[in-house]
């Protein structure tokens, strides 16, 4: 609640000051700080500006400023027997020792806390540091677009709480691509206290050029110089204390992957919170001397509305105006001459471009890069120049070592991406990657997997030994540990085929591939960006989604999001994984390879053929970021493989738990025909019974219902049984299986591989259709999708069949 939410003579303390700059120290030089109280006196005939009381002083208000200002009602003494509390130690009177204070305190607490946000360039080791912050666990990648989400997480130290939220990475803030414009809205929208502006030590030029749009904004700020470990290596010095200096920004040297300099961060962070910090200030980045006097035009117009200042640095408001950017404005509604403005910016703006011959925007980032250049002069020293300075001095040899060092690292960069990148050679290098790794997803998957297959059966058998023979058993026995467990089986596959993406992610390699493959998403129209969605996809597809709001243009963004689904998931591994080996099992790895590379094919006609239909479009270009090659961290390995195996654990425990209890019931029900009391029971009757019973279920009726639509592909009633289970989440497919079939009998190797390319095509699973849904922004590409991909499914599976009959 804000002090503007107040009714007149009521009492309040004051929990914590949003706003900027001037205002923000008028208002606490006023006294307006954490702890105070403060009493409505009136509001004036007009209800506003309104009239307060503070430390016996009264005080008016403007409404709109009054919003800046979070309250709590409470009593005086309250408020006082908060304040005894040592500032940073709130938490520590727990609700427990004093009950009627809980509620205040949980109050105190939300408004007590730090808001950080982590902003910078892609790749610079946001994630990485975010999670050695705070101890979560966010994926990290080398290569730009790993993080498309703000993620938020809270933790204490030393006692304050901080709420950190690490942001997509950006190259700007002009909002050109989804994430820009999810990076701005954040920050506008939601303040931070302090902001990290975490940029990469070895690449400090592209990197303070987002700064400069920082400084703009006018946020404190503390800079994380991360990657600290390769400039020390490259033998570059850099004088962070000028270089603070001169943004106004404190720099804290750190090394994201191995946590170095957490802590003085950390401490850094808190610092500047509590305005303790002597280097923050605010810059100006000094415009061309016209450009300056069309900001101060504007300016002037805009402090005629002078709350609007409060929030929003007016010189950053004048800059965006000018340069045409200021979107978000409109949308806020609040300034009353917006109109007068957006006129006045575009004259400016067009005197401005005759004036220097090109566009606004681009002499605004002419100058950004001059004061980056101008600012690195005066505290950069490149490694070539500090080595000869260092050679010149007799002690420094070790300077001398270290460049050697990390031109060495340049050149292995260069030399393995003279391979991997090859123009012959890049592509089969690629594939016999992706073959190595279906091959060992299966082979090595192999051993654990009987162990665990072998522990299923065991749990199986004894607890049908154990338990009384009623429906218990049945929905316990038949219904969740086969079902269930027939999937969990899966999971040693699963995560070694995660192994080789996360390999391919924390190296680098991911990054080469979409370049190898960017002639090939050219002639399609696409760019070799969206093929970082696609392999992604080989491991879930959802993400894979989400990863797409890395692609500026709307209708290449849903291209790729539509053809993901053909990319196949590892949901599917295990339907792969038990018929390849079941038909095929001298070549099961380069059958489930041939699979995947036959999802790609079809993802790439695909999009030839939306980009010639529903979605025509000239080729966006693009500029790919190629990040050197680094060794992948075991911790980082160690812990997307923690996740994704969680994961998959949580879904076995959810949803196909719960498909596997509903196709168990609708085959049990109505219960079937029992033996003649006083027979022996053969198993052969047995199994007769049972086939009898499945045969009336309600599940088999369904069945039959589809099966005409399935039969031209080979398959039977209790296939399309599965496959249909198989909506809610490919393992499905398995778990449906094992309950109601004996695969290795059902089965042809022509039905077989029909069954596999159905499954490996068609509609991929409710999570997926839902998340286009969201990412699409309309239900309709959601079901275009689903009958889309439905659709190639039976097509390509019934050319399979039939071909298929013919040979064998
Ligand atoms: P983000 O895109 O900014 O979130 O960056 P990530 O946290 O995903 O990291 C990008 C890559 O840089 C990963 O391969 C990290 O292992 C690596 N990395 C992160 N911090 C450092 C660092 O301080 N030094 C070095 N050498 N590598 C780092
Ligand atoms: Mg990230």
């Amino acid at each position: 609640m804000t002090l503007n939410d107040l009714k007149e003579g009521q009492q309040a303390m004051i929990l914590k000051v949003r706003g900027r700059g001037a205002f923000r120290h008028r208002i606490i030089e006023m006294g307006f700080v954490r702890g105070q109280m403060v009493t409505v006196l009136r509001s004036a005939p007009l209800k506003d500006p309104v009239e307060f009381r503070i430390l016996d002083s009264e005080i008016s208000l403007r409404r709109a400023e009054a919003a800046l200002i979070e309250v709590m009602v409470c009593t005086p003494e309250e408020a006082s027997k908060y304040r005894e509390l040592q500032p940073g130690h709130v938490a520590c009177l727990h609700p427990h020792e004093d009950p009627q204070a809980a509620p205040l305190e949980r109050e105190i607490d939300s408004h007590s806390v730090i808001e950080v946000c982590m902003v910078g360039n892609p790749n610079t080791g946001k994630t990485s540091l975010y999670n050695a912050l705070s101890g979560a666990f966010e994926h990290v990648g080398n290569y730009s677009g790993v993080t498309v989400d703000t993620k938020t997480i809270e933790f204490t130290y030393k006692g304050h709480k901080i709420r950190l939220t690490d942001l997509p990475g950006t190259y700007s803030l002009s909002p050109y691509s989804p994430e820009e414009k999810l990076v701005m809205a954040y920050l506008l929208e939601h303040k931070p206290d302090v902001l990290v502006n975490v940029v990469d030590a070895s690449n400090l030029e592209r990197n303070l050029y987002m700064t400069t749009q920082l400084i703009d904004m006018d946020y404190r700020g503390v800079m994380a110089l991360n990657m600290y470990d390769e400039l020390q290596a490259s033998g570059a010095v850099l004088d962070m204390d000028r270089l603070g200096l001169l943004i106004g920004m404190p720099i804290v040297p750190t090394v994201g992957r191995s946590k170095k300099g957490v802590d003085a961060l950390l401490d850094k962070i808190i610092e500047v919170n509590e305005d303790r910090d002597k280097t923050v200030r605010h810059v100006h980045i000094p415009y061309a001397e016209e450009v300056e006097n069309s900001l101060r035009q504007l300016q002037e117009e805009i402090w005629k509305d002078p709350w609007y200042d409060q929030i929003y640095s007016s010189r950053y408001l004048a800059i965006k105006l000018l340069e045409g950017d200021a979107g978000w404005v409109e949308e806020s509604h609040v300034l009353e001459h917006l109109e007068d403005l957006q006129t006045m910016a575009e004259n400016e703006g067009i005197r401005l471009q005759k004036l220097f011959g090109e566009d606004v925007d681009q002499v605004f980032a002419d100058y950004r890069y001059a004061f980056v250049r101008g600012a690195l002069r005066e505290a950069y020293k490149p490694a070539a120049k500090a080595a000869s300075s260092a050679r010149q001095d007799a002690e420094d040899a070790k300077e001398g070592k270290a460049v050697a060092v990390a031109s060495s690292r340049r050149r292995v960069t260069e030399k393995l991406d003279r391979i991997l990148t090859h123009r012959i050679w890049g592509f089969p290098i690629f594939l016999a990657f992706l073959w190595v790794m279906f091959q060992a997803t299966f082979t090595i998957g192999q051993y654990p997997m009987d162990w665990i297959d072998a522990g299923v059966a065991w749990l199986a058998g004894w607890l049908d030994s154990v338990l009384p023979d009623n429906i218990f058993r049945a929905v316990f026995v038949d219904g969740i540990v086969q079902g269930a467990g027939g999937v969990l089986v899966f999971l040693p596959n699963i995560l070694i085929l995660f192994f080789f993406v996360s390999i391919m992610e924390s190296t680098g390699y991911m990054a080469r591939v979409a370049f190898i493959m960017d002639k090939l998403m050219h002639t399609i129209g696409l760019h070799g960006k969206s093929f970082i969605p696609m392999i992604i996809g080989f491991g879930c597809n959802v993400p894979a989604i989400m990863a797409t709001r890395t692609i500026e243009s709307r209708k290449d963004r849903l291209i790729t999001m539509l053809i993901i689904p053909f990319m196949s998931c590892s949901a599917r591994l295990p339907v792969y994984v038990l018929l390849a080996g079941l038909f095929f099992p001298k070549h099961a790895g380069t059958v489930i390879f041939l699979l995947y590379l036959f999802g790609i094919l079809v993802s790439i006609l695909s999009a030839l053929l939306f980009r010639h239909t529903i979605l025509k479009a000239f080729d966006s270009p693009f500029v790919m970021e190629m990040p050197p090659y680094r060794w992948p961290t075991w911790r980082s390995v160690g812990r997307s493989l923690w996740v994704r195996g969680k994961q998959y654990l949580k879904k076995i425990g959810g949803i196909i738990l719960i498909a596997s209890i509903i196709v168990w019931a609708l085959g049990y029900f109505p219960v079937g025909p029992e033996a003649p009391a006083g027979v022996e029971v053969t198993p052969e009757m047995q199994a007769q019974l049972d086939k009898t019973h499945l045969e009336q279920s309600y599940l088999s009726r369904i069945g039959r219902f589809i099966e005409p639509v399935i039969r031209p592909l080979g398959m039977n009633w209790e296939m399309g049984v599965c496959l249909l289970a198989g909506i809610s989440a490919k393992e499905v497919v398995v778990s449906t299986m094992v309950m109601i079939m004996d695969p290795a009998s059902s089965f042809t190797s022509a039905t077989a591989l029909s069954f596999l390319v159905f499954v490996l095509l068609y509609f991929p699973c409710i999570g997926v259709f839902s998340t286009v849904a969201r990412e699409s922004g309309s239900w309709r590409w959601a079901v275009f999708m689903a009958v889309y991909t439905t659709a190639v499914a039976w097509i390509v599976s019934f050319i399979v069949f039939q071909v298929g009959t013919l040979l064998w």
